[in-house]
């Protein structure tokens, strides 16, 4: 069972595309093409944290992907920043330090969507001391590292990365610790090549494409792996 997480929606449109749209419908339509692409392989279920343009707590969409068990969360969004010649994907995994401050950044920006849906702050974080669950912590970090560098490796013939392609933050969606959890940024809606690509239809299919192929990839090594021998670093 994927998670698909269409960032943002309703009274949260996310960064607003020098072309005009907004995240939150960019990232809808992307995420909708990935459900289609993962559902033709016949090998997955897909449950999307919000299919319509609505407004969706980021904490709440994290306890959905737990209650259901999922064994991927994949969230899309599409960065904006003040510089318009910066462009390129970024795959961030979660951590309580940020790798440089742009990361930092914008990890609180995308944690601010609460606010934008008239939520208070907090959700703190439960510290996690029990040690079965630092286990599995530990578990889920590996494979979320696994799986951000095989993502990496499948898309970057087929779009164009940042500088720094892999990169860690405090991402709120990010949290789960017993799911591989990754946070996609495709691109910069404040660079107009990335804005254009990003709402062409023919991007999101090839990408689309491109990311269930890494999917699949990362499923059948850990389907094979099982068989074998135990998850090693
Ligand atoms: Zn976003």
């Amino acid at each position: 069972l994927i998670v698909l997480d269409a960032g943002h929606g309703g009274l949260d449109p996310g960064a607003r595309a020098t072309t005009g749209e907004y995240e939150k419908d960019i990232v809808l339509a992307f995420s909708e093409q990935l459900r289609e692409a993962l559902l033709a392989s016949g090998r997955y279920r897909i449950q999307m944290t919000r299919d319509r343009d609505v407004f969706v707590p980021l904490d709440e969409r994290v306890r959905r992907a737990r209650a259901a068990s999922a064994d991927l969360f994949v969230s899309i969004h599409a960065d904006s920043i003040s510089r318009p010649s910066i462009a390129g994907a970024t795959i961030y995994t979660g951590s309580e330090r940020a790798t440089d401050g742009e990361s930092a950044d914008l990890a609180a920006r995308e944690n601010a969507a609460d606010a934008a849906g008239g939520l208070a702050g907090g959700g703190e974080r439960n510290v996690v001391t029990d040690i079965l669950q630092d286990l599995t912590l530990r578990e889920t970090r590996k494979l979320t590292n696994r799986f951000a560098t095989q993502l990496h490796g499948g898309l970057k013939r087929s779009i164009r990365f940042s500088a720094q392609p892999l990169r860690e933050a405090a991402f709120r969606v990010l949290r789960a610790p017993d799911i591989p959890s990754v946070l996609v940024e495709l691109g910069y809606l404040s660079n107009h090549r990335d804005a254009g690509l990003l709402t062409s239809e023919d991007w999101r299919r090839r990408t689309s494409n491109a990311m269930a192929n890494a999917i699949d990839r990362f499923f059948a090594a850990r389907v094979a792996g099982r068989s074998a021998a135990p998850v090693s670093p």
